[in-house]
Order: C-alpha cells, then structure tokens, then sequence
C-alpha cells in the first residue's frame, strides 16, 4: 500500500519516523477499534465529498507507526459490508467486526422508515457516519414505540446471513474477527430509544450465543452498566461461562467499579481518547490491569485534545523524549538538522507535543497529511503513551500487553 512521504516540507510537522523512545522498542500496535468504513474516510462529509479519497494513505500512515493491525468496526449492516470489504482488500493488515450498534438499533423500531430494505440495500445511505462518540442528552426518544418483531426476525435473518457468508470467506487471512460493535448507549437516547436498544442488544447477544463456533465480542457500554451486565449474564451465563471467545468492552469511560466487574467476568477493556478526558476517567485507567488491556483509537471520532486530563502524559512524555534525544552522543546529526528547521521557522513556537504528520483542514487537504479533527489510527500511539504515562509503567509493556491480549482474543498471526 502506499507509504506516505516521511519528510514534509513544511516544518511544522513532525520530528521524522520516529519521536525517541527511552529504549531501543519499537512499538506495535493493533487498533481495535478503528471506524475505517466511514465516508469521512474517502474524503465525503454529510454527503458532500471534500477532498479525495485517502484511505490508502491513512492506513499507510497507521503502518509506518507500527500499528500493523487494524480492527474495523462494523456498526450497521453498511459499515459492517464495508468494513469487510476492506479486508479483503487490505488483507492481513484490517480485519472487520459486524453488528449493529446501539446509536443503529432504530431499525428495529416500528416507526422506522426505511425498514428491512436497509439491511439489504447498498447503495442506500451512502454516506452514513458513524455515531460520534460525545453524548447528546437533549433530545432521547421516548420508551412506548415498542419493537417490530417481525422486522426484527428478519433483521437478525439477515445478520445471520452477513456472517456467515463472511465465515465462509476462502480468503487466507481471517476478515471477520467479532461480533459487534453491539451493546448499550444510555447517553445517546437520541438515536434509539432505550426499549429499542435493549432488544437490539439481546437478540444479537443471542444470535451471538448461538453461532458454532462463536465469535469474540466487540462490545459497546455507555452509561448503561447494570442493564449491560445483566445482559450479558442471560446469555452467556452468571459468570459468562459459555462466552467461547470472550469479549472487549470498547472506548471504557465508567467507574472503576464497573471497569472491575466487567474483568472479573473476564472482559478486556479497550481505551481510547475518550477515556482520558477527565482526571476520574484517567484514575480508572491506572487500574486497569494490563492483562485485559486493549488500544483502539475509534477514529474518526475520539481524539486525545490539549483540554483532556490526559494531554498532561503526552508532554511529558515528549519532555522525556527530548531529554533522552539530547543526551544521546552517537547521533548528534539529526537533532541539530531539525533544530535549524525549527529555527528557520523562528516565529513558530514548538507545541509542547508535535504532530507525526503535518494537519490541514479538509478545505485545504493535501497529499501525506493529517485532516485535522478526524482522528485516524496513527495516532494510537498517544493513546499508548497516555496508559504508560497513567499508570507509570513503559510503553513497551503497554504495547506488549495489549498486543498479546488482542492476538489471542481475536485470533490474529502474531
Ligand atoms: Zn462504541
């Protein structure tokens, strides 16, 4: 695939491959969460198309940091086709989940319009984004609707068709890896009711149960814990004890109690921007135990900002970086080249934390760069070096634990 120019010409990029490391590591990383399927992705936004298409280029970049896997979440039966789609062609490299996602769950309420037509149509809803992961609680659809069951069967007919078509793939790597996106979001009531979503979540966690054999579940929970848990309990058992393959809870922002029950019933936790934003959000990190960690950036949404808690990590860890840069006597060269760029550009203050990739906005893409405020997998080395900074542990054990985690929970080639 194609690899993104290393060198941009202007100097408010990046400092080269690699930022130093403390040690001689070089990081990799599986994206689990990653919403590759989205339009924004192919340079369409609401429907309007902005800039070309540059998928290729952003999984190139999400390689040339390390993040040699991408998970691509499927969350409808579009994106799901999609993501699919996308591993075969990138193969070996992006794997696919599907499921319908809790903010998708209208299709299975009776005042749905668009009916059973959208689990098979293609070409309909084209440009269909994935939910954003800020809350909205203004404006919840009320319980009362009810359910359609008969579309409903028939939703799940087809869900089931989906992935079995998709297990019967003669593809030499695997493409579909989990079950999901699916769960429960009470924090976005706006897309679909909490009557809606429950149904959504346990007809699937059936459906999910009955596969032979099952597949890994990729798991949503907003605000939603005990009806999640309970759930989860009268499908796979009290102590999930027929959850097969078992499962990560992604993009995690509860409490340190619930983050605790969910990996007593042996559920990985997968994290994310999202789940650095405040300090109580950045406290349950530290306790996550690393055997049950995951990394995901769920780009395009999900972004690590300055105003996040966890921004903190990110420039000290580029402090550190320095310092170790500047110690280091075999390399003088680099340094000083792009010391005399940075004072070239003089007027410039360096950030405190550099961008990889130079960032423009869509109106004024180009080519090798970043498009500010879509997050892409690149930038899951942030979300790595947040958890290292968190729970004062190295990168590398970060990115070991979360690789080894993730190989073996969704069976990929190490
Ligand atoms: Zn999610």
């Amino acid at each position: 695939m194609a690899q993104p120019e290393l060198d941009q010409p202007n100097g408010a990029v990046a400092t080269g491959p690699a930022t130093p490391e403390l040690t001689n590591y070089t990081p990799r990383y599986i994206d689990i969460g990653i919403n590759l399927a989205d339009p924004i992705f192919r340079g369409r936004y609401h429907g309007k198309s902005r800039h070309p298409d540059d998928l290729k280029a952003v999984v190139g970049r999400a390689v040339e940091v390390g993040c040699t896997k991408l998970i691509v979440t499927g969350s409808s039966f579009k994106s799901s086709r999609d993501a699919l789609k996308l591993a075969k062609e990138f193969p070996g490299t992006v794997f696919a989940t599907a499921g319908i996602h809790p903010c998708s769950s209208s299709i299975f309420s009776p005042s749905h319009h668009k009916h059973h037509d959208e689990s098979q149509s293609e070409g309909e809803d084209g440009d269909e984004h994935t939910p954003a992961c800020d809350p909205d609680p203004s404006k919840p659809i009320p319980d009362g609707d009810g359910v359609d069951l008969v579309r409903s069967d028939q939703i799940i007919a087809d869900l089931t068709d989906l992935i079995a078509k998709a297990r019967s793939s003669s593809s030499s790597s695997p493409e579909l890896v989990a079950f999901g996106e699916f769960g429960l979001d009470y924090d976005r009531l706006h897309y679909a009711s909490k009557e809606v979503q429950l149904h959504s979540f346990a007809v699937q966690l059936a459906l999910a149960a009955s596969l032979k054999p099952q597949l890994p579940l990729f798991l949503h929970s907003r605000a939603a814990h005990a009806d999640f848990v309970r759930l989860l309990k009268e499908a796979f058992g009290e102590r999930l004890e027929r959850l097969e393959k078992g499962g990560v809870v992604h993009s995690f922002t509860g409490t340190v109690e619930e983050m605790r029950e969910l990996m007593e019933l042996g559920l990985y936790i997968g994290v994310n921007g999202c789940s650095f934003k405040t300090a109580e959000n950045c406290v349950v990190v530290k306790e996550i135990e690393l055997s049950r960690l995951m990394l995901e950036t769920d780009g395009p949404w999900c972004e690590v900002r300055p105003s996040h808690e966890g921004w903190k990590y990110l420039v000290e860890f580029e402090a550190k970086a320095k310092a170790a840069a500047a110690e280091t006597v075999d390399e003088p060269e680099k340094p000083k080249q792009q010391q005399q760029q940075g004072k070239k550009k003089g007027q410039k203050k360096e950030p405190e934390v550099p961008d990889r990739y130079k960032v423009v906005k869509k109106e004024k893409w180009e080519e090798g760069a970043m498009v500010k405020g879509r997050n892409e997998p690149c930038t899951i080395e942030r979300v790595a070096r947040i958890v290292a900074g968190i729970k004062g542990v190295s990168v590398e054990e970060v990115c070991e634990a979360a690789w080894e985690n993730t190989v073996k929970v969704f069976g990929l080639d190490s």
